[in-house]
């Protein structure tokens, strides 16, 4: 049944009526010589293409767009067979899904890219990582800090203590190990830092103009100074009340200074005072001032960041003993009074970064001995394993699964020991780790002269009360809508720990930086219900839906969406592996007994392999590109024909104005095609043969010497992220009239005709800002400054639309997997 494609076209220039044949059991009439594709887009039906170009005669190549035909023997690629009478097809066949399944597969089987980096997706804040990475490699790190503060303000404390969700994803262990991300920030970071603290602010954006409208934000800690930061890009003057003498929660009050230094801390933190965010210290909300006395004063709205300062009790007796404390007011003291009361033989009881911080504070403030009793194994220890191995490095002893049964005292009711009994683990629990079951009779004392609990905090709520408008929930924390982090009173905030509970700092960071905006919005005057349903629809949607949905919605609102991203399987192979940058590390000797910071830092070399190695798992065609999106709609989610070698091509980026990534070039030939036929160029064809073949250029030079016109036809007609445009200046080109002599070349093989003979011979210009306005997906090659105002590129993008009423593809205005950021109004500059 099958044509070729001169068959098609003989066909369909006869034409000499209509014909009836039956798709999916609708009849359906059209032009003789119609593919069975046209005939099923006139009536909205839906085949899947990739190599179909609707202007140029057909392949079939891909084999994507397979029907079942009845009566045929094989299945038909319905782009390159001709209609007949009383045709009867079917394109959705458990069949024809299995084929298109299959051939999806091998097109995936050697597309060494991949559409979305889960690193991003893990990191709360969603930090663009491969961009910054790429900055690094670069040995840009200005933009690279740049870029980061889109979403995280504090490159270089964030760098020294974040638990690195992004490191476990990365997909680079495929190949050997995890980037090293974090320290990678920190690098960059620290790179600046110096020059900031009197140079030009890295900002990732220039603040809007002041709109005059007041925040206050109660709580100095990492929410709340990342609320100030956004709020301020935003316009808007920004103050802090802060309970304690500086800037900083936990980050000063619980962090110990060997894993972040306080002078780098306050200088990271200048930043903020510089961009003119004020900040009260010693001014308690509750003891020093109430919530009403800060509207009376004129803010507008209030952000609540006040952290978790209350610590779980171990509900154990004689806890209340002399000798035992909480490892927050232990570690508090000592940055505060610069000293604090430590036993000679300490136990810390807990498991997560503040029991580490204790025993690693202990040792290093004199005990002779510190044991660690934790109720779970080593594996389900919620600190990270390297502060775990860090702290039994320095001579911390580790006492697993056991539990506190009582504090043993004295007479003067001071503490001798505690008694703990021995644990298994059971079924797993609501946190998914295996609940510790108490082994009947197996209780022991450990001796000790000071307890330190680190089990858990709590907010402090002083000050705040549901007649306020301030609710709680049954975790003692605040209770705020999902996506606005509105409290009940619309005017109040709130985020971070005291909205999450005890949590992590980037979590805290992720929750100020939404809040800013979704102050913004308040502020604005924005419906905040109507807010908080669009973006709730947005996370209950299907993927490449939600993506697409969300261009519908003003930046400013889509920028506090949660998309979860579907991950494609792809092929990954790397032709040079490389371990991950190392950073050093003083030993354990020489650490133990004082607070200098452990990690050393990078050397530059070791930042800069260690940033080249990311695989740059993100793609700019992510949301509008054809193969993810049947491979969605296919579930190609696991891949059988992945483990052999596929082809890693470096990417093109010669060309200023098109970029050629070839590892996500899946043959389908259609720039080949449009090359030749529309444009007329040739600039490419099918290079190499058998598994080798790939679409490239003559002896792969650069396209502005085999004849290209950058017209950027190639780029709008790949269905994949492969041959992508550029961000370009928008130039306007004069005419040298005393050169021109009117021949009409220019217009002749204008592509866009956007030139015409006018009047007397003349030429016309098309108006470029009318042009601009179509949207376009663009990428830059390499960073360049991130604060230049452009309008880039000219192209909209429009693939294999369908006719009629079914399935039209729409294209996407905005860095699809953009969860926040950009520059806020959707329009110039875009750098993704
Ligand atoms: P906080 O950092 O607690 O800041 C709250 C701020 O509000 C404080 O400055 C406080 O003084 C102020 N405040 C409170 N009440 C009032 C009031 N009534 N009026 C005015 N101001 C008020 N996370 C990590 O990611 N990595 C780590 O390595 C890590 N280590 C930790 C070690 C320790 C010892 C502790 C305790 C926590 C650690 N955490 C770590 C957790 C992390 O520090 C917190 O999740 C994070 O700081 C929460 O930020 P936040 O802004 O919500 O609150």
């Amino acid at each position: 049944m099958a044509t070729t494609a001169e068959d098609v076209i003989r066909a369909q220039a006869e034409r000499p009526d209509q014909i009836a044949l039956t798709i999916d059991g609708q009849e359906v009439l059209c032009d003789r010589g119609d593919t069975v594709l046209e005939a099923a887009q006139r009536v909205g039906i839906h085949i899947p293409t990739l190599c179909y170009e609707p202007r140029l005669p057909a392949t079939g190549a891909c084999r994507i767009c397979l029907v079942e035909v009845e009566g045929a023997r094989k299945m038909a690629p319905s782009c390159s067979t001709a209609v007949a009478e009383g045709m009867v097809v079917r394109t959705q066949t458990d069949k024809v899904r299995a084929m298109r399944h299959l051939y999806l597969e091998l097109l995936l089987s050697d597309h060494n890219s991949f559409c979305t980096p889960p690193c991003r997706d893990a990191c709360p804040t969603h930090i663009k990582i491969p961009q910054f990475l790429d900055y690094i490699a670069h040995k840009d790190y200005k933009n690279g800090v740049r870029k980061l503060r889109e979403d995280l303000p504090f490159p270089s404390v964030v760098g020294r203590v974040c638990p690195r969700p992004c490191e476990g994803p990365c997909r680079r262990q495929l190949v050997e190990h995890p980037i090293t991300i974090c320290w990678l920030h920190r690098f960059m970071g620290d790179q600046c830092i110096d020059e900031e603290q009197t140079g030009d602010l890295l900002l990732p954006v220039e603040p809007k103009a002041d709109t005059g409208r007041r925040i206050a934000i109660v709580g100095g800690g990492p929410a709340g100074l990342a609320a100030a930061f956004y709020a301020r890009l935003e316009g808007h003057s920004v103050k802090i009340f802060e309970a304690l003498p500086k800037p900083g929660g936990m980050l000063r009050y619980g962090i110990p200074s060997y894993r972040l230094p306080r002078d780098l801390l306050d200088k990271e933190l200048n930043m903020l005072w510089r961009l003119g965010v004020e900040l009260q210290v010693n001014t308690r909300l509750g003891a020093d001032f109430q919530l009403e006395e800060l509207f009376d004063q004129g803010f507008d709205a209030v952000f609540l960041a006040l952290g978790a300062f209350n610590s779980n009790e171990m509900n154990i007796p004689d806890e209340g003993a002399d000798g035992v404390v909480t490892a927050v007011d232990f570690l508090g003291e000592l940055e505060i009074t610069g000293s604090v009361h430590v036993g000679e033989k300490v136990t810390v009881i807990g498991g997560g970064f503040t029991a580490m911080d204790a025993c690693r504070t202990s040792m290093r403030k004199g005990a002779k001995e510190v044991t660690c009793l934790y109720r779970r194994s080593r594996k389900e220890m919620p600190a990270h394993h390297t502060e775990v191995d860090e702290a039994e490095e320095e001579g911390v002893k580790l006492e697993l699964l056991v539990a506190p049964v009582r504090v043993m005292t004295d007479d003067a009711n001071t503490v001798t020991g505690i008694e703990v009994q021995r644990m298994e683990l059971g079924e797993p629990d609501a946190s998914g780790r295996r609940r510790p079951v108490p082994v009947e009779g197996s209780e022991f004392v450990v001796e000790c002269d000071q307890v330190i609990a680190a089990i858990g905090q709590y907010p402090k709520l002083d000050g705040t009360s549901e007649e306020q408008g301030v609710k709680r929930t049954k975790w003692r924390t605040i209770q705020v809508d999902d996506w606005t982090f509105q409290a009940d009173d619309p005017r109040v905030f709130a985020g971070g720990d005291v909205v999450l509970g005890a949590q992590t700092v980037i979590q805290a960071v992720a929750q100020g930086k939404k809040a800013a905006w979704s102050m913004d919005a308040y502020l604005r005057g924005v419906d905040m219900p109507d807010v908080s349903r669009q973006l709730a629809e947005l996370k209950a949607s299907p993927f490449l839906a939600a993506l697409t949905n969300k261009t519908d919605l003003d930046p400013r609102i889509s920028r506090l969406a949660e998309i979860p991203p579907v991950f494609v399987d792809m092929t990954t192979d790397v032709a040079h592996p490389s371990p991950p940058a190392e950073m050093p590390k003083s030993e354990p000797e020489d650490r133990k007994t004082n607070f200098k910071q452990i990690e050393q830092g990078f050397p530059e070399e070791e930042a800069v392999r260690g940033a080249g190695l990311c695989l740059d798992c993100y793609c700019p065609a992510n949301g509008k590109c054809d193969l993810q999106r049947y491979s969605i709609e296919y579930d190609v989610f696991k891949n059988r024909f992945h483990g052999g070698a596929a082809h890693d091509y470096p990417a093109d980026f010669r060309h200023d104005f098109i970029m050629r990534e070839p590892n996500r070039c899946i043959n389908c030939g259609r720039c080949v095609r449009v090359c030749r036929m529309e444009v007329g160029s040739s600039c490419y064809d099918n290079m190499g043969r058998g598994f080798d073949t790939i679409v490239s250029t003559a002896d792969n030079l650069p396209l502005q010497v085999v004849g290209c016109v950058s017209c950027g036809k190639c780029a709008e007609t790949c269905p994949t992220g492969s041959i992508e445009t550029n961000p370009r200046l928008l130039a306007s080109y004069d005419l040298d009239e005393s050169r021109c002599m009117f021949c009409g070349e220019c217009v002749e093989v204008c592509p866009y005709d956007a030139l015409e003979q006018a009047d007397f011979f003349e030429l016309a210009g098309y108006s470029r800002t009318t042009m601009a306005r179509e949207s376009l997906y663009v990428r830059e090659p390499s960073p360049v400054d991130p604060l230049r105002e452009t309008v880039t590129d000219l192209i909209p993008h429009v693939r294999d639309g369908v006719l009629g009423d079914g399935w039209v593809w729409e294209p996407i205005q905005d860095d699809p997997i953009d969860l926040g950021g950009g520059n806020g109004d959707g329009k110039g500059l875009r750098r993704d």
